[in-house]
């Protein structure tokens, strides 16, 4: 196991390390508990002064793998798998943020998120600014508090596919002494390490890219392991923890406070544990995500291009267009491929949209995206219809906006779909 390692050769051997005669690749390790001959064992895995699995909700085997493995090709020094992605980026933020207190977020985010951010942390007490990323840093700060815990954004925001100007994010995070969050989704790993980039902690929706086969629902938090929690402004790192016996999470464990009290605090309390043949699969889709990633990027510009000179289409959006406003950012963060996710406006607006929706054979309707297969999804019509037109345009979507999820078929497949379904209108 690695770090000077390319991440190519971290996404395939990863951190599991069978001895001889164990499996080659970790077993589902389908069993809620674990055997042990003492009573002094137990009560070492409880005062958390061993790493052994004692409870599937605290920690499974299987799990241990996914969790080693993305953590090493984040660059981060831990890992705690979730039952989704929206129950990681719940987790991530009550980990440091309590009734009372404040965050601060990019508004250009992923539906769930907005809804968790605008909704229900609310609901709990936690107040939540939202600030149009392309403000000045001088403008962001302005939202700051005294009770701020967090900076939050996605690498590429959604539907808007702009790129975050991490040197502008990180420098409020450090200017204000509050940890920088990242949903990394869309780019995964192997496009873009926002820890490299002035990021403290990652998550994921594992459901997607690291799935990449529609198969499971997932989320993980990363922890970078380099964020200074002794300022003061987080007591509840340095503090005793009395619903753990006064244990101080970063005398006890130093760079990795975090991830362990996110295990030992909150998966504890609320369980949104991944089951372990979720992570089996989500460790095996790690194996092949840099393939993957290369194949969805260069699918997705490919056919970028082909909908630029298409006479049906009025506007493609995606970060690896030299058009695009964020393409200096991409070239900066993700030089590798601005991943598989694009948007472009149809002629003929809303009925347009929904009869091409309906004429792709290839590319299917579903409300997804990440998976290898071919996505297509008319917002307008689908996931955005609650809202009224004027809030659809005020959200990113225009009643002509298609997002394709482009998959790794062959590219000449999917522009001959693409063209037979803008005729068909
Ligand atoms: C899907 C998604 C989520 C939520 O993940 P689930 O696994 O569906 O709970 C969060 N962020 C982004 C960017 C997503 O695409």
């Amino acid at each position: 196991m690695s770090k000077s390692w390319k991440i190519e050769t971290q996404a395939v051997q990863g951190t599991y390390a069978p001895k001889a005669t164990e499996a080659r690749i970790p077993t589902i390790c389908q069993s809620t508990t674990f055997k042990y001959d003492s009573a002094e064992h137990v009560a070492k895995l409880f005062d958390l002064d061993l790493p052994d699995p004692f409870y599937t909700r605290l920690g499974n085997p299987t799990t241990d793998a996914f969790e080693g493995k993305i953590a090493l090709m984040e660059g981060g020094v831990g890992a705690l798998a979730t039952s989704s992605g929206q129950a990681a980026t719940a987790l991530s933020i009550m980990n440091i943020c309590r009734a009372g207190q404040h965050i601060v977020t990019a508004g250009t985010l992923y539906g769930g998120t907005y809804s968790l951010f605008a909704n229900t942390l609310p609901k709990l007490g936690i107040e939540v600014s939202f600030v149009n990323p392309d403000s000045s840093a001088e403008e962001i700060k302005k939202h700051f508090r005294p009770e701020t815990k967090a900076l939050f954004a996605e690498t590429i925001g959604n539907p808007g596919l702009n790129v975050l100007d991490f040197e502008k994010f990180s420098a409020v995070a450090r200017a204000t002494g509050v940890p920088l969050l990242i949903d990394n989704t869309f780019p995964t790993p192997y496009l873009c390490r926002p820890l490299d980039h002035g990021a403290d902690i990652v998550i994921h929706s594992a459901t997607k890219y690291i799935d990449g086969h529609a198969s499971s629902l997932g989320g993980v938090i990363v922890d970078g392991g380099k964020f200074d929690w002794t300022s003061g402004k987080f007591p509840e790192l340095t503090e005793p923890d009395s619903s753990y016996h006064g244990l101080r999470y970063v005398e006890k464990f130093g760079p990795s406070a975090y991830i362990v009290k996110a295990r030992a605090q909150y998966m504890r309390d609320l369980g949104v544990t991944p089951s372990p043949f979720n992570s089996f699969l989500f460790h095996q889709g790690l194996t092949t995500l840099p393939l993957r990633m290369e194949r969805h990027s260069a699918n997705a510009l490919a056919l970028a291009h082909f909908l630029q000179g298409h006479p049906k289409v009025s506007w493609v959006n995606y970060p690896g267009l030299e058009s695009h406003p964020s393409y200096p950012l991409a070239q900066r963060y993700m030089p590798k491929g601005a991943s598989g996710v694009l948007t472009f406006g149809i002629k003929g607006a809303r009925e347009a949209g929904i009869r091409f929706m309906e004429a792709t054979r290839i590319i299917a309707l579903v409300v997804h995206v990440g998976d290898a297969r071919s996505c297509v999804l008319h917002p307008a019509s689908t996931t955005h219809r609650q809202l009224s037109e004027a809030q659809q345009i005020a959200s990113g979507v225009t009643p002509d906006l298609i997002r394709l999820s482009v998959g790794i078929e062959h590219i000449d497949d999917l522009i001959a779909d693409v063209e037979q379904a803008l005729n068909a209108g």
